[in-house]
C-alpha cells in the first residue's frame, strides 16, 4: 500500500492504494527503443519525436534575446544538433559539460541556428548503454510528482501480493466472447499488467494508439460500468412516481385557450416534439427528455406549452436558464403569453433585493406561484416548491449534472418526482448520446420556422475593419439592426471591458447619427436590461456587446453581426452568437473578423464555421477539439468522464458494450453490482443524472 499521509503528493493524483495505482494507466508511451542518427532526423524534422546520442562539443550561455543555454552535440556519424533551454539550472550545465556523452529525446525543429531541439529530455549515458527493449509508459502527473515517483509507486503496487486478487475475473467469459466475437481479450489482470509493462512481443503501435487487446479489455470494462449505471438509473426512474397528465389539453384550461390563439402555426417538427412531450407527461413516471434544436428553431414555445399543461393539472412549473438575460427573455415572452390568461409568472434571480427574493420564495412555497422563471437562484437555499410538476432547464449543458439534480430535489413531496424537460442548442454527438445521455429521451427540432434564410458567413481580415463599418451603415439604412461582438479576452475581464468601451466609442465617432448601445457583463442587471430593451425596441441600432449576448437573445430585425477576433472563440460560441441573426426574413450576414496570424487550428475552425451552419457538424468538431467534459457541462465532475475510451472513434465498441450490459443485467445481476463497485466506487452518483 502507498502511504496514506496527506503530504504525499501521490494522494493528489488520487493514488491512495495499490488498486488506485494499478488503475492509473499510462496516458501515453514513449518509444525509446530506437536511436536515430542526427543526419537522418535533421532531414525529417518537424515530423516526429526522435532520440539521438552524441558528445557535447560546445556549451554556451547566451543573453540574446534572453538568457538561455545552448548545447551542441555531435554523433559518431558527424551530425551536429543544437539543444536549447530557456531556463536551466547550474546542475544541467554540469551534466552537459563539453565531452559528456548524452542520449537526447525531443522534437526537432528549424531553429535560429539550424535544426534544434528545445528542452529535450537528456540522459548522460555511456555510448554503448543499451536501449530499452519496450515502450516507456508516461503517466499523468501533477506538479511535484515526477514520472519516476509514479513509476516507483506503481512498481511497488505490483509487488503487493494481494493485488492480483483484486482484479479477479468476474465477467462471464461466454457472454464476453459472444458480444465481442472479433476480439481476443486478455484477462483483466493481464491487461492491466501489459499496459503498465508492455513487453517486447507486444505490438507497439496498438499499445500507443489504444487499440491493443489489453486496451480493448479496459475500455470495455469502463464503458460497461457506465452503461450498467445508466441503465440502473433508468430502471430507478421508471419506478418513480410523477404526476400523470392527460394526453389532451384540459377543457377550458389555459393550454387550450392558448392553442386557440397561438401567435404562429407550429412547424411540423415542433408539432412532433410537442406530441412526444405530451406522451411523456401522460406517463406515471418522470419524464427525462432532452429537446434539441438549433438556435432559433423555436424551443421556447414547447417549454411554454408544457408549462401550461402542467399548470392546468394544478402543479407548478419552473424554467431555469443559465444567465439572467436569457431567463429574462423567457420571462418576458411567457409573461406576455400567460398574463392575458391570468397567470403571473414568478421571477427569481440572484440579483433581486432581499425582500423581493423573500416574496418570490413565499409564492413558490405556498403554491400560488404557478410558473417560476429564473436562474441558478432557483436551486439555492430557501427555495422550496409546494408541488413542482415540471422542471424545464434551458441550455442544459451550461449547468452541471449536480445542479440539474438539485432542481428536481426542490420539491416538498418525496414520493412524487417532477418531470424534466431539458433544452439545448448544442447538439449531442451520437457517441455522447449513447454513453452519457443514455437515460435521456431525445427530441429534435430539425426544422426552422418558415421564412428564414440561412446566414451568410464571411471571413474578413481585421485590417479591413473600415470597409466593414461602411457596409454596416448600408444595413442600417435599410432599417436593420446590428450586433458588434467584442473579442473574448479570457485572461482579463477588465481588458475585455476596455475593448468593448473603445469599440463603442470608435463606432459612435465613425457614425455620429447612429444610435449605438453597449452591453457587457459588468453592468448591473437593470442597466443591462434597459440596454437590451432599447435594442429589442429598435431604439438602439448597433449593439456593441461582450459575449453576454451569447444565448437566447431574440431580435428578428437584427441582420448583421460582426465578431471581432473571431479566432479567439470556440466552435459553439460562434455558432451560438451567429444564431442571434437570421431570425427574421431578411438575408443575414455574420462577419468574422480575424487577425492574420492564425494558428492552423483556428484557420480550420473559421473555415468550417464559414462553410456550415449545421449544429451537428459543429458539435462533432467541438467534441473532437475539447473532449466531452465541456459539452456535458460537467467539468466539475471530471472524474465521471470515460478515461480510456475515445468517444470520437468507438461507436462500435460502445454499441457492443451496451449489448453486454443488457445481457449481464438480465442474466447476472450480481455481477453487474460487483463490476460497478470495482469501477466507479464513489463516483457512481454522477452518472445517475
Ligand atoms: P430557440 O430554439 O433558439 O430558443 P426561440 O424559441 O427563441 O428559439 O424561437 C426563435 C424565434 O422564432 C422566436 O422569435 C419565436 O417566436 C419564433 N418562432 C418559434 N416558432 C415559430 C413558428 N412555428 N413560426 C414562426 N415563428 C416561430
Ligand atoms: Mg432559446
Amino acid at each position: 500500500m502507498v502511504s496514506k499521509s496527506s503530504s504525499n503528493p501521490l494522494e493528489k493524483l488520487g493514488l491512495h492504494s495499490s488498486l488506485d495505482c494499478a488503475l492509473h494507466l499510462p496516458i501515453r508511451y514513449e518509444d525509446e527503443t530506437k536511436l536515430s542518427t542526427i543526419a537522418s532526423v535533421i532531414n525529417s524534422f518537424g515530423i516526429s519525436t526522435a532520440q539521438v546520442q552524441g558528445y557535447v562539443i560546445r556549451q554556451k550561455v547566451m543573453f540574446r534575446p534572453r538568457r538561455q543555454l545552448l548545447v551542441v552535440i555531435r554523433d559518431d556519424h558527424g551530425g551536429e544538433l543544437f539543444l536549447r533551454w530557456l531556463n536551466f539550472y547550474p546542475s544541467q550545465q554540469k551534466q552537459m559539460a563539453v565531452g559528456q556523452h548524452l542520449r537526447v529525446r525531443g522534437d526537432v525543429r528549424d531553429g535560429y541556428y539550424g535544426p534544434e531541439m528545445v528542452h529535450p529530455t537528456v540522459k548522460a549515458v555511456s555510448p554503448d548503454a543499451p536501449l530499452p527493449s519496450t515502450l516507456t509508459p508516461v503517466y499523468s502527473a501533477t506538479a511535484g510528482v515526477s514520472q519516476l515517483s509514479i513509476r516507483k509507486a506503481i512498481d511497488k503496487a505490483f509487488k503487493d501480493a494481494n493485488l492480483e486478487a483484486l482484479f479477479a475475473e468476474i465477467l462471464p467469459q461466454d457472454i464476453l466472447k459472444k458480444c465481442f466475437p472479433s476480439l481476443t481479450l486478455p484477462s483483466l489482470w493481464s491487461a492491466i499488467h501489459t499496459l503498465h509493462h508492455p513487453s517486447k512481443s507486444d505490438d507497439m503501435e496498438s499499445i500507443q494508439n489504444r487499440t491493443h487487446p489489453a486496451w480493448r479489455r479496459i475500455q470495455i470494462e469502463e464503458l460497461l460500468a457506465q452503461q450498467i449505471s445508466l441503465q440502473q438509473a433508468r430502471a430507478k426512474r421508471l419506478s418513480r412516481q410523477a404526476i400523470q397528465m392527460n394526453l389532451k389539453p384540459k377543457k377550458d384550461g389555459i393550454l387550450e385557450k392558448f392553442l386557440d390563439q397561438l401567435p404562429f402555426q407550429l412547424t411540423g417538427a415542433q408539432e412532433r416534439v410537442w406530441q412526444e412531450v405530451l406522451q411523456d407527461l401522460a406517463r406515471a413516471y418522470p419524464m427525462n427528455r432532452l429537446l434539441q434544436g438549433d438556435v432559433g428553431s423555436g424551443k421556447t414555445i414547447i417549454a411554454a406549452l408544457s408549462a401550461m399543461h402542467c399548470i392546468d393539472h394544478g402543479y407548478q412549473a419552473a424554467i431555469m436558464a443559465p444567465t439572467e438575460i436569457l431567463a429574462e427573455q423567457h420571462y418576458r415572452k411567457l409573461a406576455a403569453w400567460l398574463l392575458p390568461m391570468g397567470i403571473q409568472p414568478v421571477w427569481l434571480t440572484g440579483s433581486l433585493k432581499a425582500k423581493e427574493k423573500r416574496d418570490a420564495q413565499a409564492l413558490i412555497a405556498n403554491g400560488q406561484g404557478q410558473l417560476v422563471i429564473g436562474t441558478h437562484a432557483l436551486i439555492q437555499e430557501g427555495v422550496q416548491f409546494s408541488r413542482l410538476g415540471l422542471a424545464i432547464v434551458d441550455e442544459q449543458h451550461r449547468f452541471g449534472v449536480k445542479q440539474r439534480l438539485q432542481l428536481q430535489q426542490k420539491i416538498d413531496d418525496v414520493e412524487i418526482d417532477c418531470h424534466q424537460l431539458m433544452m439545448s442548442a448544442t447538439p449531442i454527438p451520437r457517441t455522447l448520446a449513447m454513453t452519457f445521455y443514455a437515460d435521456l429521451e431525445v427530441s429534435v427540432i430539425d426544422e426552422l420556422p418558415p421564412g428564414r434564410t440561412p446566414v451568410i458567413t464571411k471571413l474578413v481580415k481585421n485590417e479591413r475593419r473600415e470597409e466593414v463599418v461602411l457596409g454596416l451603415s448600408e444595413e442600417l439604412k435599410k432599417g436593420r439592426q446590428v450586433y458588434w461582438v467584442c473579442p473574448l479576452i479570457e485572461e482579463s475581464e477588465v481588458l475585455q471591458l476596455q475593448t468593448a468601451v473603445d469599440t463603442y466609442q470608435a463606432l459612435q465617432t465613425a457614425m455620429p447619427d447612429v444610435r449605438v448601445g453597449l452591453v457587457h457583463g459588468k453592468l448591473k442587471s437593470d442597466e443591462k436590461n434597459a440596454v437590451m430593451q432599447a435594442f429589442v425596441a429598435g431604439e438602439i441600432q448597433v449593439l456593441v456587446a461582450t459575449t453576454v449576448i451569447e444565448v437566447g437573445v431574440d431580435v428578428p430585425n437584427a441582420s448583421l453581426m460582426v465578431i471581432e477576433h473571431a479566432e479567439r472563440f470556440g466552435y459553439s460560441q460562434i455558432h451560438q452568437l451567429r444564431g442571434r441573426v437570421g431570425r427574421g426574413s431578411a438575408q443575414s450576414i455574420c462577419i468574422l473578423l480575424y487577425s492574420p496570424q492564425l494558428s492552423l487550428a483556428a484557420k480550420e475552425r473559421l473555415q468550417t464555421l464559414k462553410e456550415t451552419q449545421d449544429g451537428f457538424v459543429i458539435a462533432e468538431k467541438d467534441l473532437a477539439l475539447r473532449g466531452p467534459g465541456e459539452l456535458l457541462g460537467s467539468k466539475q465532475s471530471g472524474d465521471a468522464m470515460l478515461r480510456f475510451v475515445d468517444l470520437q472513434n468507438e461507436h462500435d465498441l460502445i454499441e457492443k458494450t451496451k449489448d453486454l450490459s443488457v445481457q449481464l443485467l438480465s442474466f447476472y445481476p450480481e455481477v453487474t453490482q460487483k463490476h460497478l463497485e470495482r469501477w466507479l466506487g464513489h463516483r457512481a452518483d454522477f452518472l445517475k443524472a
